[in-house]
Parts: structure tokens; sequence; C-alpha cells
């Protein structure tokens, strides 16, 4: 089922959801977001996919490696990626005694 809120197949493993609210992630130097719902992460997302179409090489595969984010070496200026994994470290020192 399709509906007008659809958010476009491509965009899943761009959106993430953190404790801040939605970001799309970006090729660029600032990923979008915080936003209050996916929907307006994936409609912003569109937009800058259109600003920047042919604008940047396209480097396959670079999203993919998603998991492997170093923080501290990250030069974005505003970062989902390391929005998440300050959370992330912050729960671990939370739940550490
Ligand atoms: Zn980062």
């Amino acid at each position: 089922m399709r509906t007008d809120t659809a958010i476009p197949s491509t965009h899943q493993n761009r959106l993430m959801h953190t404790l801040y609210g939605w970001y799309a992630l970006t090729r660029e130097q600032a990923d979008l977001g915080p936003f209050a719902t996916s929907k307006e992460a994936s409609d912003a997302l569109s937009c800058h996919i259109k600003a920047y179409k042919g604008l940047n090489k396209r480097t396959p595969g670079a999203l993919k490696a998603v998991h492997l984010h170093d923080a501290d070496q990250c030069s974005k200026t505003n970062c989902g990626l390391c929005v998440e994994a300050r959370i992330f470290w912050h729960s671990l020192a939370v739940a550490t005694p």
C-alpha cells in the first residue's frame, strides 16, 4: 500500500532515529536534522538530493560503512552518526556502576 506519506525505499537506510529526533544521512558536510518525524527527514532528504544532484561524485558503498563510524575522526558539522555514537557511549557510562 502506498500513500502520500510513504517514504521512498531508497531513503530507508539513510534515515536514522536518535534520542534527539530523526536524521537524514548525506554524503555532504552536514547531515540533516534532527527532525520530529521520519517523514520530515525524508522530505528534507528529497530536497537535498535534488539540490546536490550532479554536484558531487557518488561513492558507491560509502553509506554502507556507517557501522564503522569513528566520531573522533569525523569532519562533518552536523552528523547523525556522531549523535547516535554519543548517545550510545553515554548510555554505557550511565549503565556502568
Ligand atoms: Zn560523524
